[in-house]
């Protein structure tokens, strides 16, 4: 539609979107406020939230003055609203998961960005949805571990679902509008999965066990918080991610192909029937998808510099490995098992990844672990999330028990 006067002047007089920011302090919720500090008609921050990073959110509310900002101790949530008095700031300091669900409903938040990382997500973004808002999501291990349960309350409370994970932005971009009517029904034949293959795509496998936090942490391509930094280097991102696409676009794996590419340039493409295929490109930096999910349908700068397609010069594609990323292979395996499995192997992963981070276990008993609770636990019909958080538990705990005997055996 071309820009008239008229369109131009009511989008002038709206009034600014109310945002709360789970997860605020993190790697998404940093590149969030950034975009929202460009466009200050246009947004309002109602509420931020940390786990324990209590300084980053002082300093977040200082320059966002929310009404709301909560941390998970309820000791360090009190600290921050004295400092915040004594700085003249009215805001309300909540704590632990209460708070965080009383946030992502509040009537004067129109959207939620979803960016808390892992299970601790699962609670307030269901609270989002649940109240009918436009709910941001980059938290995958939510739909890793609640899909069929999270999508029917999307649908139930007529919640606006809109994809932060870049693949996932880029898929949605080059969909169809109406592509929840089917994908047969509009057309698209396959979805491909963009991945990097993360900073051991040629590394020699036999070097692998002795990969640290470090090197694991140090994404060729992007910057992020050090869990999804782990995932990506084992390429159980990936695996999260196909999981995450059949439930977001209502399909399966065999329609969603891998396709290593290692510029991370093209987030990723949508085959049509009639041999069409839509990609999304641009330079890897959070602030694109976010931006337009901010916006959508609109559009907004993001400041994300313009993709010099000239430097770029080439890109190179290649089928993914499943003997290099076990992890990948173990989240296919989930998925055909169905129920609860998917649940299973994302709890496994988060203390997998954990004891990887800590120094615990080695970077190749990560797959080694996650192997063993699936292996062990029976996964169930996924009917409601008291079943759900039960096997959340029940395989961390396995997960614990694994790990471990993997540290004992190392030291023996
Ligand atoms: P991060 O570790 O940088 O930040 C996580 C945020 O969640 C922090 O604000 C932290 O305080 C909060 N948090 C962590 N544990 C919590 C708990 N138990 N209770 C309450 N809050 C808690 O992570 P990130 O890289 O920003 O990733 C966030 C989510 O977005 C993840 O699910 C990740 O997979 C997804 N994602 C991230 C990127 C990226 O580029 N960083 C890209 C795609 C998807
Ligand atoms: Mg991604």
């Amino acid at each position: 539609m071309p820009m008239t006067t008229s369109t131009l002047q009511s989008s002038a007089a709206r009034a600014p979107l109310g945002v709360t920011v789970l997860g605020a302090t993190g790697s998404i919720g940093v590149n969030t406020l950034d975009v929202i500090a460009r466009h200050p008609e246009r947004y309002r921050v109602i509420a931020l939230s940390a786990n324990t990073d209590a300084e980053r959110l002082f300093e977040q509310c200082l320059a966002h003055r929310p009404e709301y900002a909560v941390l998970a101790q309820a000791d360090a949530a009190a600290r921050l609203a004295q400092r915040l008095r004594s700085q003249g700031l009215a805001t309300q300091v909540l704590s632990g998961i209460g708070g965080l669900e009383q946030i992502a409903a509040l009537p004067q938040t129109d959207c939620v960005m979803a960016a808390i990382v892992g299970a601790a997500g699962l609670a307030p973004t269901l609270a989002a949805v649940r109240a009918g808002k436009r709910v941001l999501l980059a938290n995958k291990e939510v739909l890793v571990m609640a899909g069929a349960l999270f999508m029917d309350e999307v649908r139930r409370y007529k919640a606006v679902l809109l994809p932060i994970d870049s693949e996932h932005n880029a898929i949605f971009q080059c969909m169809p509008g109406d592509f929840a009517r089917g994908l047969d029904q509009v057309g698209v034949r396959r979805i491909l999965l963009t991945a990097s293959g993360g900073p051991f795509r040629e590394t020699p496998l036999d070097a692998l066990h002795a990969v640290t936090p470090e090197q694991a942490c140090a994404h060729p391509n992007w910057v992020m918080g050090r869990k999804i930094s782990v995932d990506s280097a084992t390429m159980m991102n990936k695996g999260l991610e196909v999981i995450e696409a059949c439930w977001l676009f209502n399909t399966t794996p065999e329609r969603i192909q891998v396709v290593l590419h290692p510029q991370s340039v093209i987030h990723s493409m949508v085959e049509y029937v009639d041999g069409s295929v839509l990609a999304q490109l641009g330079n890897p930096d959070m602030r694109t998808p976010i931006a337009h999910a901010l916006a959508w349908p609109e559009r907004i700068a993001s400041g994300v510099e313009a993709l010099d397609i000239f430097s770029v010069a080439r890109l190179d594609f290649a089928p993914p490995d499943l003997a290099r990323f076990p992890c990948l292979r173990l989240a296919y395996q989930a998925w055909r098992a169905g129920g609860t499995a998917p649940t299973l192997l994302n709890a496994a992963n988060e203390c997998a990844v954990q004891a990887f981070l800590e120094g615990r276990i080695r970077f190749t008993a990560m797959p080694t672990v996650i192997e063993r609770v699936l292996a062990e636990l029976t996964p169930r019909a996924p009917d409601t999330l008291a079943v759900i958080v039960e096997d959340d538990l029940l395989a961390r705990a396995c997960a614990r028990r694994v790990i471990e005997q993997e540290t004992r055996r190392a030291a023996s």
